[in-house]
């Protein structure tokens, strides 16, 4: 039923929490997932130093789309990671298009947002505008991830 799944990740607890989630559905569908990292340039600015800023926002990006591609692979599931620049929502609407992807699960929150918000804007986002289904998994309070 699904057979790419992207997870999108800024390295917070939501989206490992949705990592874990999507791992479970990979497992029983045979799918792939792929982890996707966006480097936020609106978030970056203009000033001096952007340029610099932007590389480690993407060796940030490598090591946790690697890292989350590795947790799936130990479980078992075909992953691969890869980083864009630009805004997050799109860059991820983006690559739904170009990578036939047919289920996103991600966190309902992320790094920079307030928890009495339902959702974090990037989610609200993609939750309203995607084509495909959007599964969104909440972090425990702790920030660990819901063992049920
Ligand atoms: P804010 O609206 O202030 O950013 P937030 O950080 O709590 O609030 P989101 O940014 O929407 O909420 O994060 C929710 C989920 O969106 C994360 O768990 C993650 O799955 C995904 N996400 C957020 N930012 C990125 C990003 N830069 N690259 C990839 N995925 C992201
Ligand atoms: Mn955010």
């Amino acid at each position: 039923m699904y057979e790419d799944i992207l997870v999108p990740t800024d390295g917070s607890a939501g989206a490992s929490a949705a990592l874990e989630e999507a791992i479970e559905l990979a497992d029983q569908f045979d799918a792939t997932i792929h982890s996707l990292y966006v480097v936020d340039l609106a978030s970056l600015g203009t000033e001096a130093g952007a340029v610099d800023m932007v590389e480690s926002f993407e060796q940030m990006g490598e090591e946790a789309t690697e890292a989350a591609a590795t947790r799936a692979r130990d479980a078992g599931v075909a992953a691969e990671g890869s980083v864009a620049t630009g805004s997050p929502h799109r860059e991820i609407l983006d690559y739904v298009d170009d990578h036939g992807v047919d289920l996103v699960v991600m966190g309902t929150h992320g790094r920079t947002g307030l928890e009495r918000y339902l959702l974090g804007s990037v989610t609200e986002k993609i939750v309203r505008t995607a084509d495909v289904p959007v599964l969104t998994v909440r972090a425990d309070e702790d920030g660990t991830e819901d063992d049920e």
